[in-house]
């Protein structure tokens, strides 16, 4: 215990929340304690990636368990990888029920970003990622085709659009996971603000299995309020000091 408090303050970890487990320092260890693959262990290595970053060493195992979470971390501390390899893992292999997975992004281009590192961490998985854009918007997502992808990385707002649609262009029925990047950006636009987004997408994702996590830069306290109160068991991690 000693040990862990240790390592957190090393780290500048800070953590809120029942029974959070102690932060990871290789990946191998998440092997050992939370399965995770040798496929991506190897996917990890191959993108030359030697050990967790900060919010890796925390929010991985986390997620790992099926944690709701939310997390903030300084911008380039890796907190793509930290939410995408849990997800990955977790998914192990392409299914044919529709979309167990929404990633969201406040911008095309951020998605975009997230759609590259995913497809590069999914390797050999066989898992079928669809980045939807409004471009796109007719060739894969209507009917039952959407079908055939386990992930979905897009906008809120485009997200919402098809969730809109009559009858819906999305099915968001099977989703075990929804993450929301730069979650802190998204409670600041205006007219579609944070919540009516995210409280839209929630209602289609309506699988009991589903869990929650929110990443953002910086801690804000609007968005803890929002996932304190509609969060079962939220884990809370903070990297960095606490009042920059
Ligand atoms: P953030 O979302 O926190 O701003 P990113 O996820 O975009 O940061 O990661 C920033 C950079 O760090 C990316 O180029 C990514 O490939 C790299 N990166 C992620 N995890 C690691 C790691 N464990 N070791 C080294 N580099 C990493
Ligand atoms: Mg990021």
């Amino acid at each position: 215990e000693e040990m862990v408090l240790q390592l957190r303050k090393e780290n500048l970890i800070s953590v809120r929340g029942k029974n959070i487990p102690p932060p990871v320092t290789t990946f191998e260890e998440l092997k050992n304690e939370y399965r995770l693959s040798d496929r991506l262990l190897q996917n990890l290595a191959s993108a030359t990636y030697s050990k967790p970053t900060p919010i890796q060493m925390q929010a991985m195992p986390l997620l790992l368990q099926g944690r709701n979470v939310m997390a903030s971390a300084p911008t380039g501390s890796g907190k793509t990888i930290a939410f995408l390899t849990p997800l990955i893992n977790d998914l192990n292999k392409p299914s044919k029920v529709g979309y167990r997975a929404v990633i969201l992004a406040p911008t095309r281009e951020l998605a975009a970003q997230i759609y590259r590192e995913c497809v590069q961490l999914a390797q050999q998985t066989a898992l079928k990622i669809h980045f939807q854009t409004k471009a796109n918007n007719n060739n894969a997502t209507t009917g039952h085709a959407n079908k055939k992808y386990d992930i979905l990385i897009s906008t809120p707002n485009r997200v919402r659009f098809l969730l809109e649609q009559e009858p819906p262009a999305l099915r968001l029925a099977e989703v075990e996971w929804l993450i929301i990047d730069e979650a802190d950006r998204l409670m600041e636009e205006g007219v579609n603000n944070f919540k009516d987004q995210v409280d839209a997408i929630l209602a289609a994702c309506t699988n009991k299995k589903r869990k929650l996590a929110l990443f953002s830069a910086t801690y804000t306290v609007p968005v803890a309020k929002w996932a304190i109160k509609n969060l079962t068991n939220l884990a809370r991690v903070i990297i960095g000091h606490e009042n920059s």
